[in-house]
């Protein structure tokens, strides 16, 4: 087991990638230990592609504060009140993806079926923030599957999406996650997912371009290995 205890301004935390299953305490890093623990624990633990860690949400508070103070705000001002409350609320919604696992939002929703034709869901909502800029990239995804026997709830699909978009992402990554789940999930003989989306760091920043959209795709087994196959969901998504 690796460990690593990366360190920022006033708090600690742990970092801990393990190999497998875990067991891990939640305790401050030593040299905190003794000083006053404004490390109040919201979320306990979260798994996340084998990476533990715990966030306080008081602390994201005080570094909001900071933040807004940093751009020349007044933190006293009536309407930023509570707003550092807000953002760490707010922030912490938009990356609770870390606190799920696949196996949870499943929730065994994964039904035998003898149908061994393509399964498409398209036009699904995705928010995420990309990592590079903690700004938002908002688009659309197209989910295509070739069941092998079994098939997941439509509802799930859409949960997955959500699992692998409220985390700090870059698209093509986030596009192979959802694919690998669902090929994890389902056995499917292939996957197709399709991401396209507009980034917010790029429209109201750098280049500043208004209308260009991102499109990354992945496709795995049949859709891969199939001219036709992968012509017909391509086809189908953009009808
Ligand atoms: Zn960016």
């Amino acid at each position: 087991m690796q460990e690593q205890l990366p360190r920022s301004g006033s708090f600690a935390y742990r970092t801990v990638i393990a190999p497998g299953n875990y067991s891990h305490s939640l305790r401050p890093w030593r040299s905190d230990v003794g000083k006053e623990r404004r490390f109040k624990i919201y979320s306990s633990m979260m798994y996340t592609d084998r990476l533990f860690f715990i966030i306080g949400i008081e602390t994201m508070e005080e570094h909001f504060a900071k933040i807004i103070e940093a751009v020349g705000e007044d933190l006293n001002r009536e309407g930023l009140l509570d707003t550092p409350k807000r953002a760490a609320k707010a922030f912490k919604f938009l990356n609770n993806g870390y606190e799920k696992t696949l196996e949870e939002v499943l929730n065994g929703a994964i039904f035998s079926a003898d149908t061994e034709d393509m399964v498409i869901v398209k036009d699904i909502e995705l928010y995420s923030l990309c990592e590079h800029h903690l700004l938002p990239f908002i688009g659309k995804c197209h989910v295509g599957y070739l069941p092998r026997g079994k098939v997941m709830g439509l509802s799930k699909v859409a949960r997955v999406i959500d699992m692998y978009a409220r985390r700090l992402q870059i698209q093509e990554k986030l596009t192979k996650q959802i694919a690998d789940a669902i090929e994890l999930a389902t056995g499917a003989r292939g996957v197709a997912v399709v991401i396209e989306a507009k980034h917010l760091c790029m429209m109201m920043r750098g280049v500043e371009k208004q209308n260009s959209v991102m499109t990354t795709s992945v496709m795995t087994g049949v859709f891969r290995k199939e001219i036709s196959t992968r012509s017909e969901f391509l086809n189908l998504i953009n009808r």
